[in-house]
């Protein structure tokens, strides 16, 4: 077996290996392998891979011997290369020491520059160049860094050890100070190092290249560096690689400097040169900010040879890796050298720029455009952010109140609102309010639109705050357990601090921090590369997007952002809120409220007559604005007692208009209390008990249909039972729907197509569908419930401990999940039910449609994960539509390449390659139904239809509501 390699040499134009993966030599490495390569000039040096780093780590933080040799020759190689020695007295080699992971980690790894410096090497130096000033400059940053970076001082004490010389020379920049001033200085370092760290400075070059090595790989596993990584989703790299490269001099005179310059603009994205030098200077100077760095153009004038070179470099990357390139470069004497390039970091709506411009400019095809596009690119370009640079991250810090979990993306700042109706007549009067609770119920509905943003101190990222907000694209954050929040003196006391009504803050929902004051923000805009990148998405998908949308003004968002139809109408949500004449918000909720305590069949009956006109104007708003596209609506789903009145006036008023007692109301809803509601008596199990509830909601459905139609807007409903556990339980619903609908329909002499279905959210309703598909028509995988119900989380107090299942073990977690279940969907187990209740479903329903309408359909693995288990659709809420656009399409892209690798594998010969994902199964692309039949035209019926029952609805049992209060959804 051939040797295990891990150090890899470059220099002298020579690149030693055609190996530039950056999984071993890391994003650096990879980057001064392949400008060698390509023939661009780079400095001589080694990478020792990221391979070495996981030998490092296993050996308990040791090289083992077989790297230390590969080094040693790697080391004498260089030496060779160059003509110089390390620690040469005379003419020294002097290296820089650089971290490097396969993905970019932005000042979280070590770097040390200078390395081979001692008090006679300097001397040297300073000859050698005839540049003592060069010499000892170098030197004290060598002393700084090594002190800080490999032997643990902190920073500051040397920092103000060089503004303190400054002072006293009365001079204002560091390039104004002496040889002799920096030869004080290093003395001054030196003897600081030796009172820390009891012993000199060290003095012999390879001590310090392996004291410079192991800082380099230890910095790997400091807290700062793993919090980037769980933070930026990379959990999964390995190391970091070292790269030991021949130092060159930026701050030798004015004919040399150095600079940070990206192959386009990041912020705009325009095909341009953009980048900040600083002449007579080294590369930390520009990227600390001690000096005010020149526009790059300014070189041109400067130092024209080096900068046309530069553009031609420029022009040469982009052409090899077809990427913004992001790059830092030295020039010494006026000869240019790269020392880095990397793909750059952009803002969201330049990401978007960058890929279309580069398609029409023939540098990439539209399916790499899109591969490269992520999902955060996407949210970035609809939500407003904390302008930070106008803030400055330090009095972000000193005004930061708390933490809580980033529910919903974005940035948000107002006036504090204890409850819902104070939101709502706050924002009457002009105000921007963050709305502030422990927890949302159904009835904060109207002041959670009204509000700017949504801070609650419960719940998770399915939990009804987090679901409504997403709704709306609305920043929120819940679970922030440090608030300590009173509804009656409408204060919050946190962070030792005490905020009233009306004091201000800002949340920032993409990170979960709450901040005190309304800081500035910033608003993306939505820019024409953004729509043609998404058009071209569309082209490629195979997996339809729809969207979970309750009201008109919803849907028509959704639309415009590419939604197909809507996925899930929640009609509870409609309960609450009148966003048409909002004067009428009360008069459903109190008729809601009225059904609800109802002591028989028929004064419930009296109750659903009044919530009939209102939800039928909700639906004709939505079938007019989807206007021929599927509009799947939910019956009634969360338990009865999340509608009860939660006060005094609200149970007053409904007396009033009952006519019962308020102690009889009051007894009423203590009767709905459940201990376990979400296990309770919700979804179908409502409907069962009073089936006039569905027929209700189904007359409200059909009537809108059939009014539409007869106004020439095509329709086409998906009547869908929440909840289902059972075939016989859903036939008796799916019956009673037909026994409730056919009849409208055939009165007004229509041609309304409508189907029947269900959700899939409970286990016990996966493990069955064979059956189920029997009478249900379509399958919409409710994975919020059945990730709930699945793991046996409750999805709303989950987050307080999910926490410790996903961190690290480093982070104080255990790592049990790599992500939140309730975000990403468990594809292991989760995943597994869905999977099989779908080839169950189909087995006996050919062709049976199925979706997703979980929180997961907006995320992009939990998308991908449908497009490869056969999904027809996913839904997801409107402004996380591009978003599922996109995962869907990379789905296709990612399958294509899945195929071309394993085709190659084999030998060239597609048998036996991985089947990809996406192959569609044929029953997503048939019309089954007479509805889809309908509305695709298609003749001959894919499946045997279940025949409508008449009537169908079994007597409702005149039994009393079991009625509860506690517990939501
Ligand atoms: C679900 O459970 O996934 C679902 C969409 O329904 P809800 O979130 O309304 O319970
Ligand atoms: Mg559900």
């Amino acid at each position: 077996m051939a040797k295990a390699k891990y150090v890899y040499q470059f220099g002298g134009g020579v690149a030693e290996t055609s190996v530039t993966s950056k999984d071993i030599l890391g994003g650096k490495g990879s980057g001064l392998m392949e400008m060698t390569k390509i023939g661009l000039p780079v400095p001589a040096g080694f990478t020792i891979g990221i391979p070495a780093c996981e030998e490092y780590y296993k050996s308990g933080r040791k090289l083992p011997k077989a790297i230390v040799e590969e080094v040693k020759i790697a080391l004498a190689k260089l030496e060779k290369t160059v003509g110089k020695k390390l620690g040469d007295s005379k003419d020294p080699l002097l290296v820089s020491v650089r971290s490097g992971a396969a993905r970019s980690m932005p000042g979280m790894l070590e770097t040390i520059l200078n390395l081979g410096l001692n008090d006679k090497s300097v001397e040297g130096l300073a000859a050698k160049t005839d540049n003592p000033r060069f010499a000892y400059d170098s030197y004290r940053r060598f002393i700084q860094m090594y002190s800080t970076t490999a032997m643990g001082l902190s920073k500051e004490p040397m920092e103000e050890m060089l503004s303190d010389m400054k002072k006293k020379l009365g001079v204002k920049n560091d390039t104004d100070l002496k040889a002799d001033d920096l030869k004080k200085l290093c003395d001054e370092f030196k003897a600081f190092y030796k009172s820390k760290k009891g012993q000199e400075f060290p003095q012999e070059p390879v001590q310090q290249l392996w004291g410079a090595i192991d800082a380099v790989f230890d910095s790997w596993e400091a807290d700062k560096s793993v919090t980037y990584r769980r933070v930026e989703k990379i959990t999964d790299l390995k190391g970091t690689a070292v790269n030991v490269v021949q130092m060159v001099y930026g701050n030798k005179g004015d004919t040399s400097g150095t600079g940070v310059c990206f192959t386009r603009d990041p912020n705009s994205g325009e095909n341009v040169f953009y980048g900040d030098c600083l002449i007579n200077a080294q590369g930390e100077d520009v990227v600390a900010g001690i000096r005010t760095p020149m526009k790059l153009i300014e070189l041109a004038t400067k130092l024209p040879k080096a900068y046309k070179q530069l553009c031609e470099v420029r022009k040469t990357l982009e052409k090899n890796f077809k990427e913004m390139q992001d790059l830092e470069f030295t020039i010494e004497d006026e000869k240019l050298y790269m020392l880095q390039c990397r793909t750059g970091k952009r803002l969201p709506a330049a990401a978007f720029r960058m890929a279309v411009d580069m398609v029409n400019e023939g540098l990439i095809t539209k399916e790499e455009a899109i591969a490269r596009i992520t999902p955060e690119q996407v949210e970035g370009v609809f939500y407003p952010i904390i302008d930070v640079a106008s803030v400055g991250p330090a009095r972000l810090k000193e005004i930061k109140l708390a933490t809580g979990i980033d529910a919903v993306p974005g940035a948000a700042a107002g006036k504090l609102m204890f409850n819902a109706a104070d939101a709502e007549e706050e924002t009457k009067k002009g105000a921007k309010v963050i709305l502030i609770r422990r927890e949302t119920s159904p009835e904060d509905v109207g002041g959670m639109f009204a509000a700017q943003g949504i801070l609650t101190a419960t719940g998770g990222k399915t939990s009804h705050a987090a679901v409504v907000a997403r709704g709306w694209g609305k920043c929120c954050i819940v679970g922030c357990e440090a608030l300590d929040i009173d509804d009656k003196a409408k204060t919050l006391k946190v962070a030792g601090r005490t905020f009233r009504q009306g004091d201000e803050v800002t949340l920032n929902g993409t990170t979960g921090e709450v901040f005190a004051g309304a800081l500035p923000l910033k608003k993306p805009e939505q820019t024409k590369e953004f729509k043609t990148l998404l058009s071209w998405c569309d082209q490629i998908r195979t997996l339809k997007v729809r969207t979970n949308a309750d009201t008109p003004y919803d849907a028509q968002k959704a639309v415009e952002l590419g939604a197909e139809g809507i996925g899930l109408c929640r009609t509870e949500h409609m309960f609450f809120k009148d966003f048409k004449v909002p004067e009428n918000s009360e008069k459903r909720q109190l008729a809601i409220q009225e059904m609800i305590i109802a002591d028989d069949v028929e004064a419930r009956k009296k109750a659903l007559a009044k919530l009939l006109p209102f939800q039928q104007g909700d639906f004709e708003g939505i079938f007019e604005a989807m206007n021929g596209k599927p509009v799947t609506i939910r019956l009634i789903d969360p338990p009865l007692h999340e509608f009860t009145p939660k006060d005094e006036a609200g149970v007053n008023k409904l007396a009033k208009i009952t006519g019962m007692s308020p102690d009889h109301i009051r007894m009423r809803c203590d009767q709905l209390h459940e201990s376990n509601p979400m296990l309770g008596h919700r979804g179908c199990r409502l409907c069962i008990t009073y089936p006039e509830i569905l027929d209700m909601q189904v007359t409200a459905i059909i009537q809108a249909a059939v009014n539409m139609e007869k106004k020439g807007i095509k329709v086409l409903p998906e009547i869908m039972i929440p909840l289902t556990i059972d075939k016989k339980e859903f036939k008796i619903l799916a019956d009673q729907t037909r026994g409730v609908a056919d009849p409208i329909i055939k009165k007004a002499g229509s041609k309304v197509a409508y189907m029947v279905g269900t959700m899939i959210e409970i286990p016990r309703a996966a493990l069955l569908a064979d059956e189920i598909a029997e009478e249900a028509e379509f399958f919409s995988c409710g994975t919020n419930d059945l990730t709930q119900m699945t793991l046996g989380l409750s999805r709303d107090d989950a987050g307080r401990f999910l926490p410790d299942y996903v961190k690290s073990e480093k982070e104080g977690g255990k790592a049990i999940f790599a992500q939140d279940p309730f975000v990403s969907l468990d594809q292991h187990g989760v995943g597994k039910l869905v999977k099989m209740a779908i080839e169950l479903g189909r087995s006996t329903r050919k062709g049976l449609k199925v979706g997703i309408c979980g929180e997961h359909g907006g995320e992009a693995r939990s998308v991908k994960f449908c497009h490869a288990v056969g999904m027809n659709y996913v839904s997801c809420s409107p402004f996380r539509v591009p978003i599922a656009r996109l995962a869907a399409a990379q789905a296709v892209i990612e399958d294509k390449a899945a195929a071309k690798a394993a085709k190659k594998a084999s030998g060239a010969k597609a048998t036996g390659a991985k089947k990809p994902s996406s192959a569609k199964p044929k029953s997503a692309k048939k019309a089954n139904t007479k509805a889809e039949r309908k509305a695709s035209g298609a003749k001959k019926p894919a499946a045997k239809k279940a025949a409508p029952a008449k009537g169908g609805a079994k007597k409702p049992s005149s039994a009393k509501p079991k009625i509860a209060k506690k517990g939501k959804k």
